[in-house]
Protein backbone atom coordinates (compact mmCIF):
# COMPACT_ATOMS: atom_id res chain seq x y z
CA UNK A 1 0.00 0.00 0.00
CA UNK A 2 1.43 3.65 -0.92
CA UNK A 3 1.88 5.83 2.21
CA UNK A 4 1.02 9.58 1.68
CA UNK A 5 3.95 11.45 1.11
CA UNK A 6 4.75 14.73 3.35
CA UNK A 7 5.45 17.94 0.68
CA UNK A 8 7.72 20.29 1.64
CA UNK A 9 7.83 23.66 -0.45
CA UNK A 10 9.63 26.10 1.89
CA UNK A 11 13.50 26.71 1.40
CA UNK A 12 12.76 27.61 5.35
CA UNK A 13 11.72 24.49 6.11
CA UNK A 14 14.42 23.17 8.95
CA UNK A 15 14.64 19.67 6.93
CA UNK A 16 15.91 21.49 4.29
CA UNK A 17 18.27 23.53 6.13
CA UNK A 18 19.68 20.64 7.82
CA UNK A 19 20.05 18.26 4.96
CA UNK A 20 22.07 21.14 3.39
CA UNK A 21 24.33 21.43 6.21
CA UNK A 22 25.62 18.29 5.37
CA UNK A 23 27.34 19.21 3.03
CA UNK A 24 29.46 20.17 5.14
CA UNK A 25 32.17 18.30 7.76
CA UNK A 26 30.32 20.14 10.96
CA UNK A 27 27.23 19.37 9.83
CA UNK A 28 27.95 15.60 9.09
CA UNK A 29 29.82 15.24 12.69
CA UNK A 30 26.93 17.17 14.47
CA UNK A 31 24.35 14.84 12.81
CA UNK A 32 25.97 11.90 12.55
CA UNK A 33 24.43 12.07 9.03
CA UNK A 34 25.37 11.98 5.57
CA UNK A 35 24.39 12.56 2.11
CA UNK A 36 23.49 10.00 -1.33
CA UNK A 37 22.53 11.46 -4.36
CA UNK A 38 20.89 9.70 -6.76
CA UNK A 39 17.79 6.78 -6.93
CA UNK A 40 20.58 3.85 -7.77
CA UNK A 41 22.87 5.00 -4.74
CA UNK A 42 20.17 5.13 -2.26
CA UNK A 43 18.67 2.06 -3.42
CA UNK A 44 21.99 0.02 -2.70
CA UNK A 45 22.55 2.18 0.84
CA UNK A 46 18.93 0.52 1.58
CA UNK A 47 20.28 -3.14 0.20
CA UNK A 48 23.42 -3.09 2.07
CA UNK A 49 21.34 -2.49 5.30
CA UNK A 50 22.33 1.22 5.94
CA UNK A 51 19.63 3.09 8.01
CA UNK A 52 18.39 6.29 5.90
CA UNK A 53 17.12 9.13 7.90
CA UNK A 54 15.13 10.94 5.44
CA UNK A 55 14.35 10.06 1.89
CA UNK A 56 13.40 13.94 -0.60
CA UNK A 57 11.80 12.51 -4.05
CA UNK A 58 11.18 15.29 -6.97
CA UNK A 59 7.51 16.40 -6.72
CA UNK A 60 7.80 15.51 -10.39
CA UNK A 61 8.87 12.26 -10.39
CA UNK A 62 7.51 11.05 -7.09
CA UNK A 63 4.83 9.10 -9.67
CA UNK A 64 7.63 7.36 -11.40
CA UNK A 65 6.67 3.13 -9.91
CA UNK A 66 9.97 2.71 -9.36
CA UNK A 67 10.82 6.25 -7.02
CA UNK A 68 7.07 5.01 -5.72
CA UNK A 69 8.43 1.65 -5.03
CA UNK A 70 11.57 3.30 -3.20
CA UNK A 71 9.72 5.54 -1.12
CA UNK A 72 7.60 2.66 0.30
CA UNK A 73 10.29 0.75 0.80
CA UNK A 74 12.21 3.49 2.71
CA UNK A 75 8.72 4.40 4.82
CA UNK A 76 8.64 0.86 5.92
CA UNK A 77 12.01 0.65 7.39
CA UNK A 78 11.23 3.72 9.04
CA UNK A 79 12.59 6.63 7.13
CA UNK A 80 11.10 10.18 6.63
CA UNK A 81 10.03 10.20 3.05
CA UNK A 82 9.19 13.60 1.88
CA UNK A 83 8.98 15.06 -1.85
CA UNK A 84 10.30 18.40 -2.74
CA UNK A 85 10.15 20.90 -5.95
CA UNK A 86 12.58 20.64 -7.90
CA UNK A 87 14.00 24.41 -6.85
CA UNK A 88 14.39 23.21 -3.24
CA UNK A 89 16.47 19.81 -4.75
CA UNK A 90 19.04 21.93 -5.94
CA UNK A 91 19.46 23.62 -2.64
CA UNK A 92 20.08 20.30 -1.24
CA UNK A 93 22.27 18.30 -4.47
CA UNK A 94 25.13 19.45 -6.43
CA UNK A 95 24.83 21.76 -9.37
CA UNK A 96 26.78 19.27 -10.91
CA UNK A 97 24.92 16.59 -10.29
CA UNK A 98 21.07 17.42 -10.26
CA UNK A 99 19.55 14.60 -8.65
CA UNK A 100 15.68 13.79 -8.20
CA UNK A 101 16.02 11.63 -5.32
CA UNK A 102 18.54 12.33 -2.66
CA UNK A 103 18.85 10.45 1.59
CA UNK A 104 20.47 11.32 4.55
CA UNK A 105 22.14 8.27 6.10
CA UNK A 106 23.65 7.20 9.26
CA UNK A 107 27.14 7.22 9.54
CA UNK A 108 28.95 3.72 10.88
CA UNK A 109 32.40 4.19 12.36
CA UNK A 110 33.55 0.67 12.90
CA UNK A 111 36.44 0.19 14.88
CA UNK A 112 39.48 -2.54 13.79
CA UNK A 113 38.00 -4.94 15.94
CA UNK A 114 34.57 -4.51 14.38
CA UNK A 115 36.10 -5.30 11.12
CA UNK A 116 35.56 -8.93 9.76
CA UNK A 117 37.88 -11.51 12.65
CA UNK A 118 38.65 -13.67 9.55
CA UNK A 119 41.93 -12.31 8.07
CA UNK A 120 42.78 -14.39 5.24
CA UNK A 121 42.81 -11.68 2.17
CA UNK A 122 43.59 -8.59 0.86
CA UNK A 123 43.84 -5.38 2.98
CA UNK A 124 44.39 -2.07 2.22
CA UNK A 125 45.93 0.47 4.61
CA UNK A 126 45.69 4.27 3.49
CA UNK A 127 48.29 6.51 5.72
CA UNK A 128 46.29 10.30 5.60
CA UNK A 129 44.73 10.11 2.53
CA UNK A 130 43.52 13.79 2.14
CA UNK A 131 41.37 13.73 -1.31
CA UNK A 132 38.17 12.68 -1.11
CA UNK A 133 38.05 11.51 -4.58
CA UNK A 134 40.81 8.97 -4.23
CA UNK A 135 39.55 7.90 -0.99
CA UNK A 136 35.59 7.31 -3.07
CA UNK A 137 38.08 5.41 -5.84
CA UNK A 138 39.95 3.48 -3.47
CA UNK A 139 36.89 2.27 -1.69
CA UNK A 140 35.56 0.83 -4.95
CA UNK A 141 38.28 -0.38 -6.48
CA UNK A 142 39.14 -2.37 -3.01
CA UNK A 143 35.32 -3.65 -3.35
CA UNK A 144 35.66 -4.70 -7.33
CA UNK A 145 39.16 -6.64 -6.56
CA UNK A 146 37.38 -8.17 -3.02
CA UNK A 147 39.23 -6.94 -0.49
CA UNK A 148 38.52 -7.53 2.83
CA UNK A 149 38.39 -4.05 4.19
CA UNK A 150 40.24 -0.37 4.28
CA UNK A 151 41.85 1.08 7.24
CA UNK A 152 42.31 4.80 7.35
CA UNK A 153 45.33 5.70 9.53
CA UNK A 154 46.11 8.50 11.07
CA UNK A 155 44.19 11.76 9.85
CA UNK A 156 42.62 11.11 6.97
CA UNK A 157 39.40 12.90 4.79
CA UNK A 158 35.96 12.53 5.92
CA UNK A 159 34.96 9.19 4.09
CA UNK A 160 31.46 10.50 4.29
CA UNK A 161 32.13 13.90 2.14
CA UNK A 162 29.91 13.94 -1.29
CA UNK A 163 33.26 13.68 -3.16
CA UNK A 164 34.03 10.21 -1.45
CA UNK A 165 30.46 8.99 -1.52
CA UNK A 166 29.81 10.20 -5.32
CA UNK A 167 33.55 8.29 -6.23
CA UNK A 168 32.66 5.59 -4.51
CA UNK A 169 29.87 4.83 -6.73
CA UNK A 170 28.01 2.69 -3.97
CA UNK A 171 31.08 0.96 -2.55
CA UNK A 172 31.11 3.45 0.66
CA UNK A 173 27.98 0.93 1.24
CA UNK A 174 29.76 -2.30 0.37
CA UNK A 175 33.27 -2.47 1.68
CA UNK A 176 33.94 -1.90 5.28
CA UNK A 177 36.60 0.73 6.86
CA UNK A 178 37.67 1.55 9.99
CA UNK A 179 39.96 4.67 11.26
CA UNK A 180 42.93 3.69 13.54
CA UNK A 181 46.59 5.09 14.54
CA UNK A 182 49.25 3.28 13.26
CA UNK A 183 50.21 1.82 16.10
CA UNK A 184 47.16 0.11 16.58
CA UNK A 185 46.61 -1.12 13.69
CA UNK A 186 50.21 -2.36 13.47
CA UNK A 187 49.41 -4.54 16.64
CA UNK A 188 46.40 -5.68 15.03
CA UNK A 189 47.89 -6.82 11.89
CA UNK A 190 50.88 -8.82 13.54
CA UNK A 191 48.77 -10.13 15.57
CA UNK A 192 46.51 -11.64 12.68
CA UNK A 193 50.04 -12.34 10.83
CA UNK A 194 49.13 -10.71 8.51
CA UNK A 195 52.04 -8.84 5.76
CA UNK A 196 52.55 -5.43 5.50
CA UNK A 197 53.82 -4.21 2.04
CA UNK A 198 54.01 -0.65 1.41
CA UNK A 199 53.22 0.57 -2.28
CA UNK A 200 56.78 3.07 -2.22
CA UNK A 201 58.29 5.29 -4.42
CA UNK A 202 61.46 4.22 -2.54
CA UNK A 203 60.54 0.07 -3.11
CA UNK A 204 63.47 -1.90 -3.69
CA UNK A 205 61.09 -5.01 -4.83
CA UNK A 206 59.34 -4.83 -8.03
CA UNK A 207 55.33 -4.87 -6.91
CA UNK A 208 55.03 -8.27 -9.16
CA UNK A 209 57.85 -9.72 -7.43
CA UNK A 210 56.20 -8.82 -3.72
CA UNK A 211 55.09 -11.44 -1.76
CA UNK A 212 52.12 -10.60 -0.63
CA UNK A 213 50.60 -14.03 1.32
CA UNK A 214 47.46 -15.20 2.08
CA UNK A 215 46.47 -12.44 4.60
CA UNK A 216 47.74 -9.46 2.72
CA UNK A 217 48.01 -5.98 4.17
CA UNK A 218 48.83 -3.47 1.36
CA UNK A 219 49.28 0.30 2.72
CA UNK A 220 49.59 3.31 0.57
CA UNK A 221 51.53 6.62 1.68
CA UNK A 222 50.10 10.41 1.48
CA UNK A 223 49.25 12.28 -1.85
CA UNK A 224 51.78 14.62 -0.74
CA UNK A 225 54.04 13.24 1.40
CA UNK A 226 54.20 9.36 1.19
CA UNK A 227 54.70 7.33 3.79
CA UNK A 228 57.15 8.65 6.87
CA UNK A 229 60.20 6.70 7.16
CA UNK A 230 59.38 4.79 10.74
CA UNK A 231 56.19 3.50 8.80
CA UNK A 232 58.35 1.99 5.99
CA UNK A 233 60.90 0.41 8.24
CA UNK A 234 57.98 -1.37 10.25
CA UNK A 235 56.87 -2.92 6.64
CA UNK A 236 57.91 -6.29 5.28
CA UNK A 237 58.58 -5.36 2.19
CA UNK A 238 58.72 -2.24 -0.45
CA UNK A 239 57.14 -2.31 -3.41
CA UNK A 240 58.34 -0.05 -6.53
CA UNK A 241 55.95 0.06 -9.32
CA UNK A 242 57.79 0.66 -12.43
CA UNK A 243 57.86 4.27 -14.01
CA UNK A 244 59.43 5.59 -17.01
CA UNK A 245 59.34 9.60 -18.02
CA UNK A 246 59.32 12.50 -15.84
CA UNK A 247 56.75 12.34 -13.40
CA UNK A 248 58.23 11.51 -9.76
CA UNK A 249 54.88 9.38 -8.27
CA UNK A 250 51.71 7.81 -10.04
CA UNK A 251 48.48 9.02 -8.32
CA UNK A 252 47.75 7.69 -4.86
CA UNK A 253 44.43 5.72 -6.85
CA UNK A 254 45.85 5.02 -9.20
CA UNK A 255 48.69 2.85 -7.53
CA UNK A 256 46.70 1.15 -5.20
CA UNK A 257 45.06 -0.07 -7.84
CA UNK A 258 47.95 -1.36 -9.41
CA UNK A 259 48.84 -3.12 -6.22
CA UNK A 260 45.87 -4.97 -5.57
CA UNK A 261 45.39 -6.26 -8.56
CA UNK A 262 48.60 -7.44 -8.65
CA UNK A 263 47.75 -9.16 -4.90
CA UNK A 264 44.74 -10.58 -6.09
CA UNK A 265 46.63 -11.81 -9.74
CA UNK A 266 48.61 -13.63 -7.51
CA UNK A 267 45.48 -15.44 -6.10
CA UNK A 268 44.65 -16.26 -9.52
CA UNK A 269 42.01 -13.94 -8.83
CA UNK A 270 40.35 -15.57 -6.36
N1 LIG B 1 56.11 12.42 -3.18
C1 LIG B 1 55.41 11.32 -2.63
C2 LIG B 1 56.37 10.27 -2.11
O1 LIG B 1 57.54 10.59 -1.99
O2 LIG B 1 55.99 9.14 -1.83
C3 LIG B 1 54.50 10.76 -3.69
C4 LIG B 1 53.25 10.28 -3.11
S1 LIG B 1 52.26 9.39 -4.26
C5 LIG B 1 51.37 10.63 -5.05
C6 LIG B 1 51.10 8.63 -3.17
C7 LIG B 1 51.38 7.20 -2.85
O3 LIG B 1 51.14 6.40 -4.00
C8 LIG B 1 52.77 6.85 -2.42
O4 LIG B 1 53.02 7.14 -1.08
C9 LIG B 1 52.82 5.37 -2.71
O5 LIG B 1 52.17 4.64 -1.69
C10 LIG B 1 52.02 5.28 -3.98
N2 LIG B 1 52.85 5.33 -5.19
C11 LIG B 1 52.83 6.26 -6.17
N3 LIG B 1 53.68 5.94 -7.15
C12 LIG B 1 54.25 4.77 -6.79
C13 LIG B 1 55.21 3.91 -7.40
N4 LIG B 1 55.76 4.16 -8.57
N5 LIG B 1 55.55 2.76 -6.75
C14 LIG B 1 55.00 2.46 -5.56
N6 LIG B 1 54.10 3.25 -4.94
C15 LIG B 1 53.72 4.37 -5.55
Amino acid sequence: MNHPIETITSPSNALIKSLKSLERKKGRSETGLFLAEGARLVEQGLEQGWKAETLVIASTMADRPHLAALANRASAAGTRVVQAPERLMSKITHKDNAQSVIASFHQAHRSLAALESERDGIWIALYEVRDPGNLGTILRTADCAGAKGVILLETCCDPYSFETVRASMGSIFDMPFANASFEQFNAWRQAGQMSLTAASVNGTVRHDQAPFGPRAVIIMGNEQAGLPEPIEAACDTLALIPMRGGADSLNLAQATAIMTYEAWRQRNFQ
